[in-house]
């Protein structure tokens, strides 16, 4: 059996052919318990509902995805002296609305925010000192981008969303005319311009023309919404949105008939990720560059929209909201065959078309810039279906997600004037803008960031351990076991953006899955922990060739198998790789009636450096790591138990029976993994993990 769980927490698109997606998600019982959370004041008690309301419309990713939108209440406190005073409170920078806390929306003075708008200019640095120096708690994070525009909309609670029905009416050509339609005057239109202080400017002076609007609609970007309580505002979005919906579904074209998969998987998606880290390789002059994670998307919808006669020409518009460049960069790159050479094409001719861009933009703006790495972040391979690329899964999975919904905006416009978004100079200002490149962080990133990571016998103690000692160093793991139960617990504690397959690597097509399932879940494989395992006792005298087959099984031919397909893998990756063999003390230290177990390990002994010998010039290391008397699944309380009475000894003299004379733990065994891991200069060697046995020592 193999079971991949694709654990996205978000799992979109939703099939948006099903009529309007957006719902009312207010409930009362919820708003009353955010309400018992908060204190007395009345402040803290509009600010609940403020987290609440912002929480409704982060969970819904046709709302907002990724840290997009914002939103804000406007309340009284009294500061230091007594005196009462004005205060934002707004979305903070590195908060997502999803998961929004009070400490998510740092509250800020309004007046001084007022006075601004006075001003005929404001660069960005002042106007975010400004913002920073009216926090109330100097700790919060920054606000939002467009706190400006917040605080001159006179209404209490103000709702910002990228909601992707009014993507696709943000960047029809006739915007006006529709939003007249659906809207009346309802709702006021605000022509683009980059976040900040003129769009607040211009939005604020829209607004006080129009000051009976439930809405401003946000040319090429988004809406936004507001009233006297959080409730109205939120429940003013919804309808919107879903007005918006409804225009688009009754005049929705119908979808072309998906067509079957024509292109593997498995086999285009490591070549683009060989063909990703030359190019990046070739900018940054890393030798060891990591290859980007990539995350596949396929459903009806996509596979139909791939077939469209003017794919090109889309492939050439643009993001459907600004904030989405610096995720998946303007373009997608069509990729339309799998072999290398076809893969290399498009990508050589994304990076040329983007440094020509840079030049270009460049020589425009008076500040210059440093061009970022020029290589895709977003692909079509009609017959496959849409990826993402990242440094991580993390995002991969943000450009994939973002990616996703561009196709249903494509479509709704597409389908009526036209996907029209911002232009090339726009683009670019809010690409190379740093305050939009500082949303990505600049942390250093850790030693295994960008590494996809397999661990077999992951539900095991050895496994699990592995498995979050290289999630501690960046990396992203996949997990594989035989046992569902145990593995859906342990994938769950290791969280958002690691994933595993139910995969029995026994069977005849066990290991070749494993690999299979990995490389379509990240894109490809970097370091393998070949680790599952288990030991048959049994003297050599009694031994039936059934128990000595079936250790070989598990202990040697798993771990060849494996080891062979994940390879081949790093071969057409080209980008090195490690394989990480779990061996044992047995293999050069037997004990008595641990025949079955010893042998086959034996052999993995020897394969650690016939792998060695061969893959190295590919690039590939290959260890292992022999361990002893580690608590596990092979070594149970009882059987400890029974040991160590046959020795007349205590448990605890029988696990620290060792130089050391301390119990060595499965983590002990997982820290020499990593430690093998980040040898760059390290191959066939096997690393003793047992706290001392001279026996066992190796020469
Ligand atoms: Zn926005």
């Amino acid at each position: 059996m193999l079971l991949t769980f694709v654990k996205l927490q978000k799992i979109i698109p939703k099939n948006w052919t099903d009529g309007l997606v957006v719902k009312n998600l207010w409930n009362e019982q919820d708003a009353q318990s955010f309400l018992d959370n908060a204190g007395p004041e009345e402040a803290d008690r509009q600010l609940a509902l403020r987290v609440y309301t912002s929480r409704l419309i982060g969970q819904d990713p046709d709302m907002v995805m990724h840290g997009g939108g914002n939103t804000s209440v406007k309340v009284k406190r009294p500061n230091i002296f007594g005196d009462e005073i004005d205060v934002l409170h707004v979305k903070g920078s590195g908060w997502d609305l999803e998961t929004i806390e009070a400490a998510g929306l740092p509250g800020v003075q309004i007046e001084p925010l007022n006075k601004l708008r006075e001003l005929l200019a404001l660069s960005d640095e002042d106007m975010v000192n400004l913002q920073r120096s009216n926090l109330l708690d100097s700790t919060s994070p920054n606000p939002s981008v467009e706190t400006l525009l917040h605080a001159y909309i006179p209404h209490k609670f103000v709702d910002h969303t990228h909601a992707t029905a009014m993507l696709a009416l943000a960047n029809m050509p006739n915007v006006e005319e529709v939003v007249k339609e659906i809207f009346g005057d309802k709702v006021a239109l605000v022509p683009y311009i980059m976040p900040g202080f003129e769009l607040a400017k211009v939005a604020a002076d829209i607004f006080d023309q129009n000051p009976n609007v439930e809405g401003l609609h946000l040319i090429n970007h988004g809406h936004f919404t507001f009233g006297p309580d959080a409730k109205s505002s939120y429940e003013l979005m919804v309808e919107h949105v879903s007005a918006v919906e409804a225009w688009f579904n009754a005049r929705a074209a119908q979808p072309a008939a998906a067509p079957s998969s024509t292109i593997s998987a498995n086999s285009i998606l490591p070549k683009i990720r060989a063909s990703l880290a030359r190019a990046m390789k070739a900018h940054t002059g890393n030798q060891d560059q990591a290859a980007p994670f990539l995350d596949l998307r396929a459903n009806d919808q996509i596979l139909s929209f791939l077939t469209r006669d003017d794919l090109g020409d889309l492939a050439k518009r643009g993001v459907a909201t600004p904030d989405h460049v610096i995720r998946t960069k303007g373009f997608p790159t069509i990729i339309a065959s799998d072999d290398q050479a076809s893969v290399d094409a498009a990508i050589d001719a994304f990076v040329e078309s983007y440094k020509a861009y840079f030049a270009r933009q460049d020589a425009r703006v008076s500040d210059k810039k440093t061009m970022l790495v020029p290589t895709p972040n977003l692909f079509w391979v009609p017959g496959l279906g849409l990826i993402g690329a990242g440094a991580n899964a993390s995002a991969a999975r943000i450009a994939a997600d973002l990616g996703t919904q561009t196709i249903q905006v494509m479509e709704w416009a597409e389908a009526n004037s036209g996907f029209y978004p911002i232009k090339e100079d726009d683009l670019f200002d809010m690409e190379y803008w740093s305050l939009e490149q500082a949303k990505l962080g600049k942390a250093k990133p850790k030693p295994l960031q960008g590494k996809a990571v397999l661990v077999t016998g992951g539900a095991g103690a050895i496994g699990l351990a592995t498995a979050k000692a290289f999630k501690d160093q960046g990396a992203n793991i996949f997990l594989v076991d035989r046992d569902q139960d145990s593995l859906l617990t342990e994938l769950g504690s290791l969280g958002m953006d690691h994933d595993g397959a139910v995969i029995d690597l026994c069977s005849a097509e066990g290991p070749q899955q494993a690999v299979d399932a990995m490389v379509r879940r990240f894109g490809g494989i970097d370091i393998l922990v070949s680790n599952a395992g288990a030991a048959w006792s049994k003297s050599m005298l009694d031994m039936d060739q059934d128990t000595l087959r079936n250790s070989f099984e598990l202990n040697f031919f798993s771990h060849q198998k494996i080891a062979q397909a994940a390879a081949k893998v790093m071969q057409v990756q080209g980008a090195g790789g490690q394989i990480l063999f779990n061996v044992s003390k047995q293999a050069v230290n037997p004990g008595k009636d641990f025949g079955a177990y010893g042998l086959p390990k034996a052999a993995t002994f020897f394969l650690v450096k016939q792998f060695a010998l061969e893959l190295g010039e590919l690039g590939i290391r290959v260890n292992g790591v022999n361990a002893d008397r580690i608590r596990s699944g092979l070594l149970t309380d009882e059987f400890i138990e029974s040991r160590s009475k046959s020795r007349n000894i205590s448990a605890e003299s029988y696990m620290a029976g060792n130089l050391l004379k301390r119990e060595v733990e499965a983590s002990h065994v997982a820290d020499a993994f990593v430690a093998l891991a980040l040898a760059a200069r390290t191959t066939a060697h096997i690393m003793t993990v047992d706290g001392g046995n001279i026996e066992a020592s190796l020469r």
